[in-house]
């Protein structure tokens, strides 16, 4: 397949929704979506507002950590959100985020599963990131950012990240179009937020999660920053946390943002 344009234009075209990524912003290249979705957020975008760019020269993970990717082969795109919901509900939009991108890969016809919980994972490798950054004035919510990178069509994984990521092209052997992931993950995120801000709790999404959760009923290492412990991952409770069985039976939840969780023999 010949490399499809991705640009304001076709990305706007290729996205049916209501309201989730319904005004586009493209640039070539950016320090941050997530910083720049920010910008737009403080000029007052409506919500549902996209920028993607080609490149980030500073893309972010969680903790402190880079986004790494190349351009021309990739999507990095970062959502803005103006929910009414308290703002402890927003770390929620991660996993809201997770499944809408493995139900995107779905609909393109690669079986995902993801790494609780912001990550969605190919054989065992990470094919996509997610990020969710929040703005709170007085105790409520100016706005949400989710920050989505997908590794597409690379066909070179960055140096350093051999053993934890890979692309759709490597996983497949096949071209994708870029527009149309990036359409798709905002169709499936449109569908599953507007389910989630009636009750604010996950439980409509449980039963799927899980069934793609990479490590469900095996053994994890959660890299508590004071004292990591290894347990059973059993799955996500309703609002969104890792139950993680210990090996004298006690079951921990251990909640979305503050740590990291690996399989005991490999990343995943
Ligand atoms: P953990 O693996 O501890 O759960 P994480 O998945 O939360 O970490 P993120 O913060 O989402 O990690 O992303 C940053 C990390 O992802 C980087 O530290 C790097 O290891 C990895 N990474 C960076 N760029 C890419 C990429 N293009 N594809 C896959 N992984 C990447």
């Amino acid at each position: 397949m010949t490399e499809m344009k991705f640009d304001e234009k076709t990305i706007s075209n290729a996205i049916h929704t209501k309201w989730a990524g319904k005004t586009v912003h493209f640039a070539e290249e950016v320090d941050s979506t997530n910083e720049w979705a920010k910008k737009l957020g403080k000029d007052g975008a409506e919500h549902g507002t996209l920028a993607v760019a080609d490149y980030q020269s500073a893309g972010k993970g969680r903790l402190g950590r880079r986004w790494t990717a190349p351009s021309g082969s990739c999507i990095t795109m970062s959502v803005l959100l103006r929910p009414d919901f308290e703002p402890q509900y927003a770390p929620m939009l991660t996993v809201v985020m997770g499944l809408s991108v493995a139900q995107a890969a779905q609909k393109m016809g690669v079986e995902t599963s993801i790494k609780w919980p912001n990550d969605v994972v190919v054989s065992r490798k990470k094919i996509c990131g997610i990020l969710t950054e929040m703005s709170v004035e007085e105790g409520k919510i100016r706005y949400v950012v989710i920050g989505v990178g997908i590794n597409v069509n690379l066909d070179t994984i960055p140096e350093g990240l051999e053993d934890k990521a890979t692309s759709l092209y490597l996983e497949t052997g096949k071209k994708f179009d870029r527009n149309e992931i990036a359409a798709y993950a905002m169709e499936a995120f449109e569908n599953n937020y507007e389910r989630f801000i009636k009750t604010c709790d996950l439980s409509f999404l449980q039963e799927d999660y899980n069934r793609m959760l990479a490590n469900f009923g095996q053994p994890v290492r959660v890299l508590d920053p004071i004292a990591p412990y290894e347990g059973v991952a059993c799955g996500i409770d309703e609002r969104g946390g890792l139950i993680v069985e210990k090996k004298d039976g006690t079951r921990i939840c251990v909640s979305a943002g503050e740590v990291s969780v690996r399989g005991l023999y490999s990343y995943v």
